[in-house]
């Protein structure tokens, strides 16, 4: 199974896709959160896309396409993948088409995780990010059971610099601009797997399973 998660920063594209690479038993590839080990490992790649995320803004393709090549090409993601945070542009898109041609293969699906950008604000100002598991809280929801520290791992938990209200602001406007195209790239190709993530999970996550099964792919 080879599927992309699309949606706006914020929408829990990142929630839904851990849960669904454990019950297909397929690698979460988050973009993301590679830039953000090799920002912390201050490695040259790290280095170079620390500025352009600071910023709110997409790492230039270059970067970001070798990077999941590599990544893909890996022993792991031989019975499929879940992309998360990739494509985010149409140049995106047709490399990473261009790359599983290559491999004879091709995407199965596209899921598309569906919430207002109200709700993204108000996420994204109360989410919380463990520092060394990546594990994700709500303040108002979900907080951690002591405060700033992991339930799963006892590290420090932050509030990304990334989701500060005007970063957040840039990042929807990249969205926008340039990954939502790939709403109507992905839908011409009839790959799109609707899911409504305004308000409960469960309910997308069954959205996502129904999809999958009217597709036959489990
Ligand atoms: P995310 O955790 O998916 O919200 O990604 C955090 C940041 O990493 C984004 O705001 C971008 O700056 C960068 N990023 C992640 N994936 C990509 C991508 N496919 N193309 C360009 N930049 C990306």
């Amino acid at each position: 199974m080879r599927f992309v998660i699309l949606g706006a920063p914020g929408s829990g594209k990142g929630t839904l896709a851990a849960e669904l690479t454990k019950e297909y038993k397929i690698p979460h590839i988050s973009t993301g959160d590679i830039f953000r080990a090799n920002i912390k490992n201050k490695t040259a790649l790290g280095n170079e896309a620390k500025i352009y995320i600071e910023q709110g803004k997409l790492v230039p393709d270059r970067i970001t396409i070798s990077m999941l090549n590599d990544r893909i090409k890996q022993d792991d993601c031989n019975s499929g993948f879940l992309l998360d945070g990739f494509p985010r542009n149409i140049s995106q898109a047709e490399a990473l088409s261009k790359i599983l041609s290559e491999m004879n293969s091709a995407l199965d699906g596209v899921i598309l995780a569906e919430v207002s950008h109200e709700t993204i604000k108000d996420r994204v100002s109360a989410r919380r990010v463990c520092t060394a598991c990546g594990a994700s809280y709500n303040m108002k929801y979900k907080p951690p059971k002591v405060e700033n520290v992991c339930d799963d791992c006892s590290a420090k938990v932050i509030q990304r610099a990334d989701d500060d209200p005007d970063t957040v602001q840039i990042r929807l406007n990249t969205y926008e601009e340039q990954t939502a195209p790939l709403i109507d790239f992905y839908d011409k190709q009839n790959l799109l797997i609707h899911a409504n993530n305004e308000t409960d999970y469960h309910k997308a996550l069954d959205q996502i399973r129904e999809g999958m099964k009217n597709r036959g792919l489990v």
